[in-house]
């Protein structure tokens, strides 16, 4: 049987430059690969292309998602707002 928690320890590498048993210095991920990264990285992506073309992947389904949220959104709200206002006029 495989210990999972070794297993694991052993999966992520120190990072060279965090000296053992000092905090964690503050740090971000990468979006994509979650491999730390500059907290004042613009995007959050490393520098890998791959990770780069994901994430304007993502982007875009997330605008498109968003786009399509707000219509429905749109749509319900008129369907309450709608008689109401119908109501109203006449
Ligand atoms: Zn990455």
């Amino acid at each position: 049987m495989v210990d999972a928690k070794a297993a694991k320890s052993r999966a992520k590498p120190a990072a060279q430059s965090v000296p053992r048993g000092s905090s964690i210095p503050p740090h971000a991920h990468c979006r994509i690969c979650q491999c730390p990264v500059d907290l004042k990285a613009d995007p959050r992506v490393c520098k890998d292309q791959e990770c780069i073309a994901e994430l304007e992947r993502r982007e875009t389904s997330e605008r498109r998602m968003r786009t399509w949220m707000l219509i429905f959104f749109g749509l319900f709200a008129f369907t309450f707002i709608g008689p109401i206002l119908l109501r109203a006029v006449a």
